[in-house]
């Protein structure tokens, strides 16, 4: 990825695509302190924009104040900064990733006296888990890895250290030939996908994980809730079971990056019809409206670049 044309936002600057460098002895490298971001910016009927560019950008700072790091910028900076970064790219519809990291002045486990460094980058992503699975639904395999316990690694952090654990999951299940992963909690409870969380339908009624299972606290996950108000339709916040996914009547996964993704199978259970079902898909549908600029009730959440 690194050797491309285009322009990264480093610490303030606008560098070039190549040389967006760090050292090699800097303090996030090896202890894995550090934040990020993953925002989507969609080309809207009304131009590019960035999808709750001030949720996303509270959320990197709420981050990184959990794992006590100081950022030297400002929310409006770090906002003006990924507007910039899209501009400078001419994209019209791409994924932003920003992240907060310790520098390069000192190792040791603490990173005491080191500078706190930010950049935004940006480029075309299209569906994160496949067209196909958007149409179709994927295939998930409950993952022998358990997600992280809510007093061990922060789980309202976006931090990159949770993300070993996301690693191992989704490369075991991907590995043995399904799709993505889902990952319980420690007490055996239903917590999220290795980057997305998740919802299931049974009997008209949307379930999802409340974040004591450990799931990070998604900004599409608030956006399904919106939806499924609009659409008349309950939500309800519980401790969910494994096999209470396999007897479900749908299931989806959502994300910034995988957006609304059904599941067809779990641990090669067919859930419901075994494809998209009809809440998934007037949920979805209701999504992309949103996203793209077509819902003008939601028009305060895209920020034009
Ligand atoms: N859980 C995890 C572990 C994630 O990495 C993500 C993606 N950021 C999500 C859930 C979904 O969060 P969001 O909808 O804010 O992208």
């Amino acid at each position: 990825m690194s050797d491309r044309d285009g322009k990264i936002w480093m610490d303030g600057q606008m560098v070039d695509w190549r040389d967006a460098k760090i050292h090699v002895l800097s303090h996030t490298l090896h202890y894995g302190c550090g934040a990020f971001e993953g925002v989507r910016a969609y080309n809207t009927v009304n131009g590019t924009a960035i999808f709750r560019l001030r949720e996303h950008t509270e959320r990197l700072l709420n981050s990184a104040k959990i794992l006590r790091m100081k950022v030297p910028f400002s929310i409006e900076q770090l906002e003006e900064a990924q507007k910039a970064v899209v501009r400078e790219n001419k994209l019209e519809s791409c994924y932003l990733r920003p992240l907060v990291w310790i520098g390069d002045q000192k190792l040791g486990v603490s990173p005491k006296g080191n500078t706190i460094h930010a950049m935004v980058a940006a480029w075309a992503w299209g569906a994160y888990l496949g067209e196909e699975g958007l149409k179709r639904g994927i295939r998930v395999k409950t993952s022998s890895y358990t997600r992280h316990h809510v007093n061990i690694t922060m789980t309202q952090a976006k931090a990159v250290s949770n993300y070993s654990n996301s690693i191992l999951a989704n490369m075991e299940a991907t590995d043995d030939g399904y799709d993505e992963a889902l990952l319980l909690d420690s007490a055996g409870f239903v917590s999220e996908g290795a980057g997305e969380n998740i919802f299931v339908v049974k009997n008209g009624v949307i379930y999802t994980p409340d974040l004591s299972a450990g799931a990070l606290n998604g900004i599409t996950r608030n956006t399904i809730f919106h939806i499924a108000k609009d659409l008349g339709l309950e939500i309800v916040q519980k401790r969910i079971t494994r096999d209470e996914v396999y007897i479900a009547d749908e299931a989806f996964f959502t994300g910034t990056a995988a957006e609304v993704t059904p599941i067809r199978e779990l641990d090669r259970i067919e859930i419901g019809i075994g494809s998209r079902g009809p809440i998934t898909e007037k949920i979805q549908s209701a999504f992309f409206d949103i996203v793209n600029g077509r819902n003008p009730k939601y028009a305060e959440w895209l920020t034009p670049v």
